[in-house]
Formats: structure tokens, C-alpha cells, sequence
């Protein structure tokens, strides 16, 4: 039995991880939920699993939950109660889902606590790889991947390590507009970029994927969870989002997982990890697929992957300052206030004004962070 606290329990990675509690009542008890502000859903996913903490994010909406949930649960909020949700004793595993960068100093305070850590937020290794694994090895804990495309990476690992892979291969879906001329980029609009092809997700990470930032991102956190130089980090799509990555090994064998996109495998992965725990939840039917395809990337309407090799070629605070422009250029398309080409043109903006700081402090790290996000405000 594992006690796992769940941050971010109302998103959509929050709602597979408790599918996958369902299905697995004997390995997985939670024993901590934390939300933002859907204090509803909250409620009631606390009513049904009854954890022992809960944490939102407005002091002023814990009285409601402390009323609607009684005495037996402790309800906690904001930034602090993230904190002592991450280090609760009991906790073996935390697992972070919330969307931006509030997930970065309760994952540091879970590892310093002794705990294993199983990372969605891509916020977390993005801005601060280094210090994130260095700290894990330091406490002696795990960084599990949730993300389907490093959880594939880690499963065709299997433990080998980096100096026998030649390349590690991250599958991207293309998105949206994989196959949209750029001339028709400026008439995206918002609710097109939200149609995700293959995957149900949260609205920043659905935008990630059309603009294929989501894809940068993941090759930056690829870097760090798996120790190994960027530009050994290939990109390649794969409409069908069937191949979740591969690792090409230094004899040429290439290994891949495959299984039909569901969130809920590599979450129940990483939370069973190293065992596999059996499930009929996710089933994939290789001759109905029939075909799976598998074309380069277009770097030139697709600045982003551009973006994101240099930012984790240069390191130190570039990746924040990539992450964080991003974040804010993603919100003012959201808003209308900018075009879908102008998101990346605001974040090679930012890290072209950027003086970057090598091997950055955790300060340096958030510093660099609202930096960019004045510098990226269109
Ligand atoms: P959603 O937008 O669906 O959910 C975000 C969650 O974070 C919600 O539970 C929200 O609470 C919570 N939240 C936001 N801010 C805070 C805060 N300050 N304190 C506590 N909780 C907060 O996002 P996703 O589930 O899609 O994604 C979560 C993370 O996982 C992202 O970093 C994403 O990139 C990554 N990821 C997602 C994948 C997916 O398939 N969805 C795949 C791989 C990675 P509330 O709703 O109550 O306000």
C-alpha cells in the first residue's frame, strides 16, 4: 500500500490519478488532496476518498471545506498548506499536477522530507532541473515521470545506463495544425488550438501541444530526468500517439512502449513503480490501429522545438525564462489579446533580453522567472 499526496487533484491529470486509486484500492490510498479553487470537486473527491489532509488555495474558502467536511479531515490553504501536504510523515509518494509553477517548492520540500516524487508539472524540471535532481540524489528519493512520453523513456530504459543510448526519441502527436500551411497561421483561433487530436487535457498544456512547446518542454525535463545532453534528445511525430518514445540504444536497437493514449498508465505506473499492478483499464487493439506513421518535425513552423534546444543547451535560468514567457504569451492567446504565431515570437523576445545565470540558486531560478514574465507581457 502506498500513501500518495495528490497536488492538483481537480485537473485532469488530479482525476485520472483518482481512476487509478479506484481501480487499485489495495496499493494506493490518499492520503492528501490539493486543489486550486474547484472547492466542489474537491469536496466530493474527499468525501469519497477520505484523505487525511486537504489544501486550496484561498485561505477564505478552508472554512467552507472545514464545514462540509468534518472533523476527521485536516483542511489547510495556499502556498503553506502545498507545503505541509508534500511533507506529511505518513507520505510515501507526491505527486504534482498543478498547472504553472506553484508545484516547484513542494516538490523541493517533499524531496529535503525523505519522499519519492512523480512529477506532471513540466514547470518542475523545466526551471530547475538541476537543482531537483541533484537534491533527490542528495536524499537519496526518486523522481518518477508522469508525463506518457518520459514514463515510455524510463519503462524502455529498464535501469541501462546513458553512455548505452545514442539518442532518446520523444514522440509528438503535431497537434492541431500539424498539417495547416503557415500562410493560415494567423487565423488560428483559440478554440481550434483547444481541439487536441488524441489527448484530453488541462487548457495550457492543450496549447502547449499546437504551438509544440509542450514537446520543448518535454525534451528540457528529458535532459534532467535522464541525464543526458539535449541534443542526444530527438523529436519526432507520431500522428497516431500510439509510440509514446523510444530510446535508441549505442547498437542501434531501438526500443519503444506503445499501449492506446490514456493518462492513467503511466500515472498508475509511477505510482506502483517498481512493481506493475494489474488492470483492464487501458486496451490496445494494434490491427484495428493498423498503421502508425511517423514524419519529421517542421522547425520553421514550429519555432518552439528551435526554442527549447537552445534554452537547454545554454541551461542555467534560460529554461525559466523559456517557460515562464511562455506561460504568459499562452494566457494573452487565451485572452485574444495576441495571435497564435506571436506566442513563440513573445518567448524568443524574452530569452533574447535575457542575461542568463549559470548553475542559478533557487532565488536566481524564481528571479529570472518574473523577470520574464514583465519582459514577455505583450
Ligand atoms: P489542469 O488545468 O487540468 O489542472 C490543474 C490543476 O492544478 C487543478 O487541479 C487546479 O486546481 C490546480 N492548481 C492550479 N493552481 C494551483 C495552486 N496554486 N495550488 C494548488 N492547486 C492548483 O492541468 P492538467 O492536469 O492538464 O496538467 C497539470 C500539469 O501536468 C501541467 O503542468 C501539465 O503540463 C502536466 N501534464 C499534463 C498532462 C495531461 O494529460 N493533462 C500530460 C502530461 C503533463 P483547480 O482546478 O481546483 O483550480
Amino acid at each position: 500500500m502506498k500513501n500518495v499526496v495528490l497536488l492538483g487533484s481537480t485537473g485532469s491529470i488530479g482525476t485520472s490519478t483518482l481512476k487509478v486509486a479506484e481501480d487499485l484500492p489495495d496499493r494506493i490510498r490518499l492520503l492528501g488532496l490539493a486543489a486550486g479553487n474547484n472547492v466542489q470537486l474537491l469536496s466530493e473527491q474527499s468525501r469519497r476518498h477520505r484523505p487525511r489532509a486537504v489544501s486550496v488555495t484561498a485561505p477564505a474558502r478552508a472554512g467552507e471545506l472545514r464545514a462540509l467536511l468534518g472533523p476527521e479531515t485536516e483542511v489547510f490553504s495556499g502556498s503553506e498548506g502545498l507545503l505541509r501536504l508534500a511533507t506529511l510523515p505518513e507520505a510515501d509518494i507526491v505527486l504534482i499536477a498543478i498547472v504553472g509553477t506553484a508545484g516547484l517548492q513542494p516538490a523541493l520540500a517533499a524531496i529535503r522530507a525523505g519522499k519519492d516524487i512523480a512529477v506532471a508539472s513540466k514547470e518542475i524540471l523545466v526551471m530547475a532541473g538541476e537543482t531537483v535532481m541533484a537534491e533527490a540524489q542528495r536524499h537519496g528519493v526518486r523522481v518518477l515521470a508522469v508525463d506518457s512520453e518520459h514514463s515510455a523513456i524510463f519503462q524502455c530504459l529498464d535501469g541501462k545506463p546513458t553512455r548505452s543510448v545514442r539518442r532518446l526519441w520523444l514522440t509528438a502527436s503535431g497537434g492541431p495544425f500539424r498539417r495547416t500551411p503557415k500562410q493560415e497561421f494567423a487565423h488560428i483561433t483559440v478554440e481550434r488550438a483547444l481541439q487536441h487530436p488524441s489527448w484530453v487535457m488541462g487548457r495550457k498544456v492543450t496549447i502547449d501541444s499546437a504551438t509544440l512547446f509542450n514537446k520543448g518542454l518535454e525534451m528540457i525535463e528529458a535532459r534532467w530526468l535522464f541525464n543526458i545532453e539535449i541534443n542526444r534528445v530527438q523529436v519526432i511525430v507520431h500522428p497516431q500517439s500510439v509510440v509514446h518514445s523510444m530510446v535508441e540504444f549505442v547498437d542501434g536497437s531501438i526500443i519503444a512502449q506503445l499501449s492506446s493514449p490514456d493518462m492513467c498508465l503511466p500515472i498508475q505506473y509511477a505510482l506502483t513503480y517498481p512493481e506493475r499492478a494489474g488492470s483492464d483499464r487501458v486496451q490496445t487493439h494494434l490491427a484495428k490501429l493498423g498503421t502508425l506513421t511517423f514524419e519529421e518535425p517542421d522547425l520553421e513552423r514550429f519555432p518552439a522545438l528551435g526554442l527549447a534546444r537552445r534554452a537547454g543547451d545554454v541551461g542555467g535560468t534560460l529554461p525559466a525564462v523559456l517557460n515562464a514567457a511562455n506561460e504568459v504569451a499562452v494566457d494573452a492567446f487565451c485572452e485574444r489579446r495576441i495571435q497564435f504565431e506571436q506566442i513563440s515570437q513573445c518567448v524568443a523576445r524574452a530569452m533574447h533580453a535575457h542575461r542568463v545565470v549559470a548553475h542559478p540558486t533557487l532565488e536566481q531560478i524564481l528571479e529570472a522567472d518574473a523577470w520574464a514574465r514583465t519582459q514577455a507581457k505583450p
